[in-house]
């Protein structure tokens, strides 16, 4: 009944037996106690066009992008979330530890959903530069908006971002429906009609007992996601030897702050993006041993480490920068002007209230994002280092990429979760996600090491990169 609150409602007395009607309804459901009835058709439960499990900011995304598709009106679209509803009813003064770094095509999808004006609202730090350089050598490669037409990204605190999204979704409660606190513990499959009995829906059971049916499920429930593992969709796994500590960081002294900055060391890449003039986020990815060291570690002993880990040159060796020095003047024999100067990064000075956090690493792909009715999308999909801070902006591309082609297929009068156009959205979406993951996953493997042939290689190659601007912008991946 709970899942009825929006709906016109008329008792007709007998064993509080009622009739609601309302564009959440298919035509005419009858509730008796908690049991909801399609009338006309031989389905016990309630049935949408599209449930979308797991609201994170991918999962969130997804429910505002359908809600606002005109294609879409008059579907039936429903969003669980097993947490809490995320409201932010004033930005609190202290940063979170856990945010993005937004692209600025994941910036303009978060603006067509009409979240992204609440984000600029609320708090967001864009950026100009990226530095990134080998602690084992010299070399370094800069992206700056001479290369670019526009920012190179933004710095969003993932709580921001849901909240905006979740601002949104209250805009569009005539279009989406939301339920928070709703875990899904069980999910049923269609099954063949020569089966007896056989729904021809995904069947949505939650821990409260209530029970669902969807045309097409969209599985947006995070790196374990159940829809995937329920599904039986196989997927390619492994844990890094990494775990990433994150803080907020306080700087020593205020700076324009427009840089976002990340050294490879042998034990992982140290990240510094900027939130404020005065404060930066930290992304440490480091050994599990040496995580738990750092979070145990006292205030100034860990701010030591922190500014140690990007300014020492203990890892430096003679013969590389024998090898990388002569490149470098060969490079600037061929292409005197190009290639950009090394800035120093800001130094660090304390970190904020309730940081340090560490989270394990890993990598992941469900080798299908599809079965017939079912669909995935984000971190269900797939799981990303975040050396290149790019798992959000998949999620987000994913969003774009269902959205189009789910308006199309309602458009057409389709059944939208009709393989045909699923199909094409894996394959859009496997041919845009999995090259980016093999390169992030040789970035980690390729600078996981202090072996000086491999540290010459990579030396010569981020040398050459850095002085190919076209090279450089093609790096950047849109979404
Ligand atoms: C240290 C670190 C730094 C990162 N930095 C960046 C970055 O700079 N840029 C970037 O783009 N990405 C970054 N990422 C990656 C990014 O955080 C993830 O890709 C993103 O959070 C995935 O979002 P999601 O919505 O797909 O999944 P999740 O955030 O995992 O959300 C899943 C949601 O599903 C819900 N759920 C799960 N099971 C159920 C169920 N049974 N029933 C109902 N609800 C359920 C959960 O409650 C949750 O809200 C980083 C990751 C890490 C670890």
């Amino acid at each position: 009944m709970h899942s009825l609150t929006k709906t016109a409602l008329s008792f007709n007395g007998i064993g509080r037996r009622c009739v609601a009607l309302n564009r959440f309804s298919e035509t005419r459901i009858i509730c008796r106690g908690l049991t909801c009835t399609a009338e006309h058709g031989e389905h016990e439960h309630e049935l949408y066009d599209v449930i979308i499990s797991g609201g994170g900011m991918v999962g969130t995304a997804m429910a505002c992008s359908l809600g606002l598709d005109p294609n879409l009106e008059g579907k039936k679209i429903l969003l669980l979330e097993a947490g809490n509803k995320k409201v932010m009813d004033k930005v609190p003064d202290a940063y979170s530890t856990r945010v993005s770094s937004i692209s600025p095509g994941s910036a303009t999808l978060l603006s067509g959903v009409g979240a992204w004006d609440h984000i600029m609202n609320m708090r967001c730090k864009p950026y100009q530069k990226m530095q990134v350089w080998d602690a084992c050598s010299d070399a370094l490669i800069t992206f700056d908006k001479e290369n670019l037409q526009d920012e190179m990204a933004y710095i969003v605190e993932n709580n921001i971002i849901v909240a905006a999204l979740t601002k949104q979704l209250e805009n569009l409660s005539d279009q989406v429906r939301v339920q928070y606190k709703s875990k899904v513990v069980k999910y049923t499959w269609p099954k063949s009609h020569q089966v007896a009995d056989a729904i021809p829906w995904v069947q949505v059971t939650l821990a409260n007992g209530q029970i669902l049916q969807t045309k097409l499920l969209i599985g947006a429930d995070g790196p374990n996601s159940m829809v995937r593992r329920e599904a039986g969709i196989p997927t390619v796994t492994w844990n890094y030897d990494q775990s990433a500590v994150v803080a907020v960081l306080h700087l020593s002294e205020p700076t324009e702050n427009n840089v976002a900055w990340q050294r490879f060391l042998p034990t992982g890449p140290i990240a510094m993006l900027p939130l404020s003039d005065t404060e930066s986020s930290l992304v440490w990815s480091t050994s599990h041993r040496h995580a738990e060291e750092l979070l145990q570690l006292d205030e100034e002993s860990f701010v030591d480490s922190i500014n140690t880990a990007f300014w020492s040159n203990e890892n430096h060796s003679e013969l590389v920068e024998t090898a990388g020095s002569l490149f470098r003047t060969a490079l600037s024999v061929l292409m005197p002007s190009a290639g950009s100067a090394r800035q120093l990064p800001p130094s660090v000075a304390g970190i904020g209230p309730k940081s340090r956090i560490m989270f394990p690493l890993g990598m992941g792909h469900a080798s299908e994002y599809i079965r017939h009715r079912v669909a995935l999308i984000g971190d269900a999909a797939h799981r990303v280092h975040p050396l290149a801070g790019q798992g959000a902006n998949l999620g987000f591309g994913d969003v774009a990429c269902l959205t189009q082609l789910l308006s199309q297929a309602a458009f057409n009068g389709k059944d939208l979760g009709a393989m045909q156009h699923l199909l094409e959205y894996e394959t859009e979406r496997q041919r845009h996600n999995l090259p980016m993951m093999a390169a992030i996953d040789l970035m980690k493997r390729l600078y996981s090491t202090n072996a000086a042939p491999m540290v010459v290689l990579r030396t010569f190659g981020l040398q050459a990169t850095n002085t190919l601007p076209a090279m450089k912008v093609s790096m950047l991946s849109p979404l």
